[in-house]
């Protein structure tokens, strides 16, 4: 059945270009494929490569496209956006706080543009902590890095942990005063993964009224990697009364097309609401981790 879909989570903007937009078909995340569901809202990542020279002109040129190619989503900057009647919507996110190369005053900057999501880290630590990449050791946030959840809290940004060290992550937990978010990440329960979340983990993410994404990367799920393995992480985190804090962040366009067998393209994010419906979830919370629950946390961090 089609419902109502949230995702917190594409990569699709790196695959835009002059000759490629939401129309060409050579995307996951494509218009024809969103306008499949009553309503869709998408975070559009904006992924930079912070060993790369230049990290400005990567952000300017993935930001043009945004501008440029999501014309037909109404873009959220508000609480009140999340009502509007455009079935489909969008939020700008960042991932990577490198992009402020240790400057609070350039956070101010992305919220003037529009941004409304940031992962702290990416793969690579930064200015503001270290990633759940690094295998010794991984240390936690900076002094800036606290700096900046505590800026991002006051300016209406949501905190993303998804790539933070575990270290970071409870440094985040201790310091936010909002809902935080690992918008594509899964359980480690379930497949332990540094890049999924412990099940103490989730628990603090919940007590922050926040809530994770469903990622489909294989590697993320586990072994067989198919859409049973994904309903497997959303069963775990409803064992851990989840119900409430599980949504979706499915990475597509971020995966290398590597997704699992039966899903090619956000049109078939349906399987997994079937899937979930013969697993034996309900249909309240099918819904729930469809699409209200992502709404219900962005109202909670966006501004009036
Ligand atoms: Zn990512």
């Amino acid at each position: 059945m089609n419902r109502p879909v949230f995702d917190a989570h594409c990569d699709t903007l790196g695959l835009l270009s002059d000759g490629i937009d939401l129309n060409s078909q050579q995307t996951e995340v494509t218009l024809s494929g969103v306008r499949q569901y009553p309503k869709w809202t998408q975070v559009f990542a904006i992924w930079l490569e912070a060993e790369a020279m230049d990290i400005d002109k990567q952000y300017r040129a993935l930001y043009e496209r945004y501008i440029q190619k999501t014309t037909e989503f109404h873009s959220v900057l508000t609480k009140r956006d999340l009502q509007a009647t455009s079935p489909l919507k969008s939020i700008l996110g960042v991932e990577g706080g490198d992009i402020l190369k240790g400057d609070i005053s350039r956070l101010q900057t992305l919220f003037d543009q529009g941004v409304r999501l940031m992962t702290l880290t990416w793969n690579t630590p930064n200015e503001l902590g270290d990633t759940n990449k690094t295998v010794r050791s991984p240390s936690g946030l900076s002094p800036f890095g606290k700096e900046v959840v505590r800026h991002m809290n006051r300016l209406g940004m949501a905190v993303d942990v998804s790539h933070l060290s575990d270290r970071g992550f409870w440094d985040t937990i201790r310091v936010t005063t909002k809902p935080v978010l690992a918008s594509h990440s899964n359980a480690r329960g379930v497949c332990q993964h540094p890049r999924n979340v412990t099940d103490a983990m989730f628990l603090a993410i919940k007590r922050t009224g926040g809530g994770v994404g469903i990622n489909l990367y294989p590697p993320f799920l586990g072994e067989a990697a198919d859409i049973q393995t994904a309903i497997a992480h959303i069963l775990h985190f409803l064992s851990l009364g989840g119900e409430d804090h599980v949504g979706l962040g499915m990475d597509l366009d971020g995966t290398g097309g590597r997704l699992p067998g039966g899903f090619s393209t956000c049109k078939d994010t349906k399987a997994l609401f079937d899937a979930l419906q013969q697993a034996g979830v309900s249909e309240e919370i099918i819904t729930k981790i469809a699409y209200t629950n992502m709404e219900r946390m962005f109202a909670k961090i966006l501004p009036a």
